[in-house]
């Protein structure tokens, strides 16, 4: 039987890691597990408004403060215990996102996908190019797809999934913002690629800085090594 794996992408942003882990998951049948979506779903489930930590938790994502670091990695390592026993595999994008996550939950996951199954992959870029890509970004005003700046997504007109239109991402996009933004993901995410190569993991290194097909086909050609494909 096929061996379930585990994928965590990092990378800047305007890296593509969202567009690379969604190709992957197309391939492969593997899930993306979103943590964002898994909070939603807790705290929009209407079976769960009386608890009074669902109260607490929508109270803090309602006011645009962080839910709880404790509860977030719950409800990400019971999503996962539930994957695995369906023998999924998983791709993450960006998370776990801070060293607690990072320290509660990866020792978590090994005890059930094992420590070889679970592959960091790293998405590189040089500043400068993040911070082209991400003042140059559209977004769909249909379904949100992100169309980061490339070449070949310079002349699209509309959306490459659903035809809506493309509409400039507006503040998000301000130079001051990616730079805050920049600085923001180098000092989460450097301690947590610390502490994996600390436990013994390879971290796999994809350069970025190419067109999204080339950048796919190196990443796949990588994921083939690990057998993810099999
Ligand atoms: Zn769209």
């Amino acid at each position: 039987m096929k061996q379930p794996k585990i994928l965590i992408f990092y990378g800047p942003p305007g890296a593509g890691k969202d567009t690379q882990a969604r190709r992957v998951a197309f391939k492969s049948k593997a899930i993306i597990v979103s943590s964002s979506k898994l909070i939603e779903e807790k705290i929009f489930d209407p079976q769960l408004q009386n608890d009074p930590i669902v109260q607490r938790e929508r109270k803090n994502y309602e006011s645009g403060a962080l839910c709880t670091p404790e509860w977030v990695t719950q409800i990400i390592n019971d999503k996962v215990r539930e994957l695995a026993a369906q023998k999924q595999s998983l791709i993450f994008t960006g998370s776990p996102r801070t060293m607690y996550e990072a320290e509660n939950e990866i020792p978590y996951w090994e005890k059930f996908y094992g420590k070889e199954n679970i592959h960091p992959i790293l998405i590189t870029l040089k500043p400068e190019t993040s911070l082209f890509r991400n003042t140059h970004r559209r977004i769909c005003e249909k379904c949100g797809y992100p169309v980061v700046y490339s070449w070949e997504a310079e002349m699209w007109k509309f959306c490459p999934l659903c035809g809506g239109g493309l509409i400039d991402r507006g503040v998000l996009d301000d130079e001051a913002t990616i730079k805050v933004r920049l600085k923001e993901y180098e000092e989460r995410t450097k301690p947590i690629l610390d502490y994996l190569k600390e436990r013994d993991y390879q971290i796999i290194e994809i350069d970025g800085e190419p067109f999204p097909d080339v950048v796919t086909q190196q990443l796949f050609d990588a994921l083939v090594k690990i057998n993810f494909f099999d």
